[in-house]
């Protein structure tokens, strides 16, 4: 008989040969526990998705009702279903007025995938403008407008036609033309270690795209849904894009993503070609009631009112580590910079024994990651930061 260990190995696709390997069992609140009473705290969300915690009893409730309705009934955009009307419906509620349509598809590079192809087929020129240290997910067009080199020279050919220019860089926005369909960027760049841009530069790149008929994508896949204190990154920036993304959090723990745009841009993918962009499982309705359940529940408990004050406890009992180099954050979206990439696995590594979960960019290895559920605890939060405190005393 094979252990659980051994299985994984053996029989699930591996996509690292240092895969973390902690065996779960259960998870609760912000705590994850293993088969022989370990336990951890998780500081990480499970890369920005957790982001109320696990087993939320109200989201728990929605899935339970939803499977007693039904699971899938037909493909995308066929049916009209009670969930993903649901959904729709909140989204429209806690976004500007011209983000009023919202393809649902199944994960963050789906969305990506989805607005390119809108932009493309709405404004009819084909150019894509990206930044370096982007990161936008690992399917073929999603990879083709992501920056890390290293990531993408074993699968080229990949997307023709995309231009990358420097991230906050005002003076790039130049390049920007009347042959470009789409500008995408992360609201705030995540894998590149949390890069927070200039409100000015945030205005004057709006600007350029409304100035030219340039569709402005912002990817807020690990920015949105609270994680930076708004409902979205881009609110603190004044801005509205032509099409957004969203994804992980939005599921409250299943896979859900979506592109949300006006439905005048919208509807140009029912025609010329009909069809222009189809989904089995996109707005499939048990992720569809975890959403809407996740969202109405940040609103409900006013979660968006305690992200602010939680960062910033976080930043002050850290403030003075002289191990730390930099924190650069936004509400609870932590990036961490040490002085080495060695220093940051050996962090992470002393802080997993310890039962606490962090993680590392793969942009940015002298950075680590702390992304907490934003209905974690103050004892919690106090506690993690604790024993990273007492752990970066350790480390050479
Ligand atoms: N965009 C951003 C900013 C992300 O952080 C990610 C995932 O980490 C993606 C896109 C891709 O999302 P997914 O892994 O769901 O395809």
């Amino acid at each position: 008989m094979k252990t659980a260990a051994e299985i994984f190995h053996q029989h699930i696709a591996q996509t690292t040969p240092f895969a973390i390997g902690l065996e779960i069992e259960r998870a609760e609140g912000s705590w994850l526990f293993g088969p022989n009473g370990e336990k951890y705290l998780d500081l990480i969300s499970g890369v920005g998705v957790s982001n109320l915690g696990h087993g939320h009893p109200k989201i728990k409730a929605a899935i339970h009702e939803q499977v007693e309705l039904h699971l899938h009934t037909m493909v995308y955009g066929e049916f009209i279903q009670s969930a993903p009307n649901r959904l729709a419906s909140r989204l429209n509620s806690i976004l500007p007025s011209s983000l009023n349509c919202s393809y649902f598809v199944n994960s963050g590079a789906e969305s990506i995938e989805g607005a390119l192809k809108l932009a493309k087929r709405y404004t009819g020129r084909s150019e894509i403008i990206s930044f370096r240290g982007a990161y936008h997910g690992s399917t073929h067009g999603a990879l083709s407008v992501s920056g890390n080199e290293t990531k993408k020279r074993a699968f080229r050919p990949l997307l023709p036609d995309v231009r990358f220019i420097r991230f906050n860089e005002p003076e790039d926005l130049a390049q920007i033309s009347n042959k470009t369909a789409a500008v995408i960027v992360e609201t705030i760049q995540g894998d590149a270690g949390v890069r927070i841009p200039d409100y000015d530069y945030m205005q004057a790149l709006r600007a350029r795209c409304t100035e030219l008929g340039v569709l402005l994508i912002l990817d807020e896949i690990q920015s949105g849904i609270g994680r930076c204190g708004t409902w979205f990154a881009f609110e603190q920036f004044d801005i509205v894009p032509d099409i957004l993304c969203t994804a992980k959090a939005l599921g409250g723990g299943l896979p859900i993503g979506a592109f949300i745009s006006d439905q005048k841009i919208m509807q140009c993918l029912t025609e010329k070609p009909m069809l222009g962009h189809i989904t089995t499982f996109g707005g499939n309705p048990l992720a569809c009631a975890s959403a809407e359940a996740c969202l109405a529940v940040i609103e409900e408990e006013n979660l968006l009112e305690e992200v602010e004050p939680k960062g910033a406890l976080i930043e002050s009992l850290l403030a003075d580590e002289s191990k730390i180099l930099e924190i650069r954050r936004r509400g609870m979206y932590f990036a961490i910079d040490l002085a080495s990439a060695d220093q940051v696995m050996d962090l992470a590594g002393r802080l997993l024994k310890r039962g606490l979960i962090t993680f590392w960019f793969l942009s940015c290895p002298h950075s680590f990651r702390i992304a907490p559920p934003l209905n974690i605890s103050e004892e919690d939060l106090r506690y993690a930061c604790k024993l990273i405190k007492e752990e970066l005393a350790k480390i050479a």
